[in-house]
């Protein structure tokens, strides 16, 4: 890393000092940049991300060349490859020169996420570059955008024990966790509750998604020493996201609500000045949208001035 503000002293101290690091995902430079300056302007050290479709559409090389100029300017940023589920497009983002990745193959049986996970974790600390590895356990439902109905399953969620033999057997130094949370903006979530022959039974259903803090503090007891990260902030009360740091998440992403501010802005500014082309008039209002919104989370998560 050519960055001398090292993620990983950043991280220990949040976890210690019960703060976050926030995570925001781009697919074009200006709403890099709209992340970059909202946390400079906070003195706020922040990770921005690519998934494997935002990097293809960006570029990896291109992502990686990007964020440099930023790191070499004195910016406390860093870059993670987001999702990346297979060794080969992790290595894709290590080759490319990622700061950190998150390899998830947790779709994937335990023996096999665990073999997966180690060997970028074997890859990402070969020889003199040791680059930051996260993995994930855990079933997290949804995906990155607005949806009308998901399912949570207490059975989804990270269990304690097996999150102590995640980390032991691969090495990661992140983990990504369950714990009621969902990947997107859901408007309907049902709560269900497995039976004895293993099919969940629905309970409850709720506009929400609800956090179950006390899941959360057993999977911190059981690693102590691994930054918890919450996935699928999007959409959760603020109160949850406090809770969740207060119980031992140091590390939050946010991607689907950057999403909709970005979209929603954009098309109304689109409808305002139809026959406007030129695209740094027409992004304008959207790249601070963008802006506004990563410094609203910024101060949830409790990381202003505290580089
Ligand atoms: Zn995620």
């Amino acid at each position: 890393m050519t960055n001398d503000k090292n993620l990983k002293t950043y991280l220990s101290k949040a976890q210690q000092e019960h703060w976050a690091i926030g995570h925001f995902n781009f697919s074009t430079a200006e709403q890099l940049k709209a992340i970059v300056e909202a946390a400079a302007e906070l003195k706020s050290p922040v990770m921005v991300a690519t998934s494997e479709g935002e990097a293809e559409f960006v570029g990896y090389d291109q992502a990686v060349a990007l964020v440099k100029s930023y790191q070499q300017a004195g910016y406390a940023v860093w870059l993670n490859a987001d999702h990346h589920k297979s060794f080969e497009s992790a290595k894709k983002a290590i080759d490319a020169g990622y700061d950190t990745v998150l390899i998830d193959a947790s779709r994937l049986n335990l023996d096999e996420n665990i073999g997966t996970t180690s060997q970028v974790v074997q890859y990402a600390h070969r020889g003199l570059t040791s680059i930051m590895v996260e993995g994930e356990l855990g079933y997290l439902r949804g995906s990155s955008e607005v949806q009308e109905k998901v399912e949570i399953n207490p059975t989804d969620y990270t269990q304690p024990e097996q999150a102590a033999d995640f980390v032991a057997r691969t090495g990661v130094e992140r983990l990504a966790v369950v714990f009621g949370n969902i990947h997107g903006i859901v408007t309907e979530v049902i709560t269900t509750t497995p039976t004895p022959n293993g099919v969940g039974a629905p309970t409850e259903a709720s506009g929400e998604e609800k956090l179950d803090i006390e899941h959360l503090k057993k999977i911190t007891v059981a690693v102590p020493e691994t930054i918890l990260v919450l996935h699928g902030a999007s959409g959760l009360p603020d109160e949850d996201v406090r809770a969740a740091i207060a119980a031992g998440i140091s590390n939050v992403h946010i991607n689907t609500e950057l999403r909709v501010a970005y979209h929603d802005t954009l098309h109304a500014e689109l409808e305002k000045e139809p026959n406007q082309t030129t695209p740094y008039k027409f992004l304008a209002s959207s790249q601070d949208a963008m802006k506004e919104l990563v410094k609203k989370k910024l101060k949830l998560f409790g990381s202003v001035d505290k580089i």
